[in-house]
């Protein structure tokens, strides 16, 4: 249909039609915005032809729907096109995608029809986009089968996953509009696997805006607290800046470089997540910003030298840390990123850390490999052949990690979130070839990503001539010679020795040969053992057991067991220590109702709480009153509460967002929780006494255990106690740190934040 002419032939008509001329309107006008956007790609006729029938498509397609906002729905995938084209800089063909990317999901139309429409590679893209509809095998998690395979589509076409975090952005950019419950899912999927998603492509700035908003609905409070320190002290450190910068202009300029000097603020997350990590406040964070410099190269020096005369200018003038030197113009990050960093100590005895970056490195740094592209289609010789080849390598890896059918959906999920998760190091073959493994992987894994015969034959290795273990823990800079034999075999225990989804999957195909008898063992084994113990085996039991032996299924704790990873004469005591899903009878615990979310909500659904009388504290975090928390209902509809933060919570909302419930404290009754504290000081006789008088006296706290260790005059402390709620636990902390001698003291997190 003609849109143009429709509302032009009805200018002048009855009330009645006048909100189909509204409409035909607002589309024009929609279109017309969109096309503006584009200008930057649509280079002929029939880009413009391909965006305009897109867009009418999806606009007709999703016509009369309103998102949750109350926008009409096309805003959402016109959001996301101008994402995919402004903010990533992708093409006419991603634009077209990303307009029709919910068409076939929320609407009637098929693939087909998008294919019938737009060709074969465009309707690929969009069924990539596509959740699966209907039946999840039972058992299996209908989120991580989703991002299975819409990863499986990635492995052909990386734009598919790009589309998908566009997608994925503008949903967080518009959060505040659902409820509660789904924030959370969609808060914690986003931490899990989009923003390190966005990372390993790349693409810098979505991944620290996927990550600030995810905080900013998983923890507000911290987050607007952040924000407002931030606000506050911007403008002392707009002065430091310019008095820091001022000496580096000149310098700069007398040697004729041609350049442009930013000072980039860390976000809101990463302080956030330091301060998490390092159990420190705002205040104590030094590296706030940090001063890049982006430079026009001059054509006749190559990048690299023109990168090091830069800071050996900018060295003449402040003093370098010498361990702080990061070097990826040589060795670039997995992802494409390249810099050369350094921290010299400026004005005030401060430091300050520097990045030193081409133009063309700047734009990979700010657009992912997106950006390779682009440069490759302006200059042939202007993109080194390495970063294609290290993104082809990460893909190939990630195809070969995939192509495994029997590995279930939310194994999958974890291995891959591990993969994302860690940043790289470079290690040398006895070639020096280099090869780059993620930080913290074994020897093992790099075994395994050589070949995988290599893996499953590998019995030492010699690393820079020295013979060591498979299990060596690798560093940057090794060179490693992997010594085989014939008749080595993978055994269980290595799974817990290696990190890359590569060696996982080889070692698992490989051991699940053997694992039918292993857990046939297994059982044997438990059974007996129970029947010595006088124990009945019930679902308590595994309550219990599984997290204390980090397993997720009676099958997984067998196997183990059967396996001999497990000490079968450790269940004992692990049965009588673990605390886990301690049922409180006497707390209230305020839950939202689940309405059924999707297109069919009622609005007052959910506003329907009621007060249970049962529910289960979660082990692995112990939250108590006063914590925020969250809570997942089980099959059988009990409720188990983390506490927000924790890494496990996080990992269920990102795979079983829909056991969500919504969970707060509501009263207070006499009723203790375990919380443990550590404190650390200086050492005096007496100090021990000290504290736990104070805490047993005074407070008429129960004490569960303590631990003090002294050395060097310093102590160590640790003691677990049951405390009845926050506050509580706040005043305690409060008095003890008040003793002669303690240093400091806090709550221990079980727990350390997600990278
Ligand atoms: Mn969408």
């Amino acid at each position: 249909m003609n849109n143009e002419t429709a509302h032009n032939d009805k200018t002048h008509i009855n009330d009645g039609e006048c909100i189909v001329q509204t409409e035909e309107l607002n589309a024009d006008y929609f279109f017309q915005d969109l096309l503006q956007s584009c200008a930057v790609v649509c280079k002929s006729d029939e880009d413009e032809k391909l965006i305009k029938s897109a867009f009418y498509f999806a606009y007709d397609a999703h016509k009369g729907v309103k998102r949750k906002s109350g926008e009409p729905y096309i805003v959402h995938p016109i959001a996301v096109a101008k994402i995919v084209v402004n903010e990533i800089g992708l093409g006419v063909k991603s634009v077209a995608a990303a307009l029709l990317h919910d068409v076939v999901e929320d609407t009637d139309y098929t693939v087909e029809d998008i294919k019938h429409h737009f060709g074969d590679k465009i309707a690929y893209m969009v069924d990539g986009l596509t959740k699966l509809s209907g039946v999840v095998s039972k058992g299996s998690s209908e989120q991580a089968e989703n991002f299975k395979k819409m990863l499986l589509t990635l492995s052909d076409d990386v734009r598919v996953i790009i589309i998908k975090l566009a997608d994925r952005l503008h949903n967080m950019r518009t959060l505040e509009h659902m409820p509660q419950h789904k924030q959370m899912k969609i808060a914690g999927e986003t931490i899990y696997l989009f923003a390190p998603l966005a990372h390993r492509l790349g693409l810098y700035n979505i991944k620290t805006e996927l990550e600030d908003l995810s905080l900013k609905y998983r923890f507000p409070e911290e987050y607007y607290e952040i924000g407002q320190k931030l606000a506050a002290t911007e403008a002392s450190r707009q002065e430091f800046i310019e008095k820091f910068n001022a000496p580096i202009i000149k310098k700069l300029n007398d040697n004729h470089i041609y350049f442009d000097v930013f000072g980039r603020m860390k976000s809101i997350y990463s302080i956030w997540k330091k301060m998490k990590r390092k159990q420190i406040s705002f205040e104590e964070i030094f590296d706030l910003f940090a001063i890049r410099i982006v430079f026009y190269p001059a054509t006749t020096v190559p990048e690299k030298s023109q990168c090091w005369n830069i800071y050996s200018l900018i060295t003449d003038l402040y003093r370098p840390k010498p361990d702080r030197i990061r070097d990826w113009v040589n060795i670039p990050k997995a992802n494409g990123y390249e810099a050369l960093h350094c921290t010299v100590m400026g004005q005030g005895g401060t430091w300050a850390e520097v990045q030193i970056r081409s133009k063309r490195m700047d734009d990979v740094a700010e657009r992912g490999f997106a950006a390779h592209w682009r440069y490759k289609q302006q200059d042939n010789d202007e993109l080194t052949p390495r970063h294609e080849q290290e993104l082809d390598t990460w893909l190939g890896q990630l195809r070969e990690a995939l192509n495994n059918p029997e590995e279930d959906a939310v194994e999958f999920l974890d291995n891959f979130h591990l993969n994302l998760q860690v940043s790289e190091i470079v290690v040398f073959t006895p070639k020096g070839d280099p090869r780059t493994m993620p930080k913290g992987a074994t020897i093992l894994d790099f075994a395994y990503d050589i070949h995988s015969k290599v893996g499953n034959n590998a019995i030492g290795a010699k690393v820079n001539r020295k013979l060591t273990t498979l299990f060596t823990v690798l560093h940057a800079g090794d060179q490693i010679e992997i010594l085989t034999s014939a008749a080595a075999q993978p055994k269980y225990e290595w799974l817990s020795h290696v990190i890359t989804a590569k060696a996982k999957g080889h070692i698992k195909t490989l051991l699940r040969k053997e694992k039918a008898n292993v857990i046939k063992l297994g059982v044997k084994i438990f059974e007996d053992q129970m029947k010595n113990l006088k124990i009945k085996i019930t679902n308590r039991v595994f309550q219990k057991l599984l997290p204390a032996y980090e397993c997720i299924s009676k099958e997984q704790f067998y196997a183990k067991l059967g396996a001999g990873s497990i000490d079968v004469n450790e269940i004992e005591k692990n049965l009588k220590q673990s605390l886990a899903f301690k049922l409180v009878k006497q707390w209230t615990l305020q839950i939202a109702t689940l309405g059924l979310v999707g297109k069919q909500t009622k609005p007052n659904d959910r506003q329907n709480e009621k007060a249970l009388g049962e529910f289960a504290v979660a082990e692995c975090c112990n939250p108590i009153p006063g914590d925020t928390i969250i809570g997942f209902k089980d099959s059988k509809g009990h409720v188990v509460v983390h506490k927000k933060n924790c890494n496990y919570a996080i990992k269920l909302s990102a795979q079983n967002g829909k056991q969500i419930v919504d969970a707060k404290w509501s009263s207070e009754k006499i009723m203790s929780y375990l919380a443990v504290i550590k404190l650390r000081g200086i050492d005096r006789t007496g100090l021990m006494l000290d504290v736990t008088k104070i805490i047993t006296e005074q407070l008429g706290v129960n004490i569960r255990t303590v631990s003090f260790h002294s050395y060097d005059g310093i102590f160590d402390g640790e003691i677990s106690l049951y405390v009845q709620n926050n506050e509580n636990l706040k005043h305690l902390i409060q008095l003890v740190g008040h003793v002669k001698g303690v240093e400091k003291i806090n709550r221990a997190e079980s727990i350390t934040p997600l990278n």
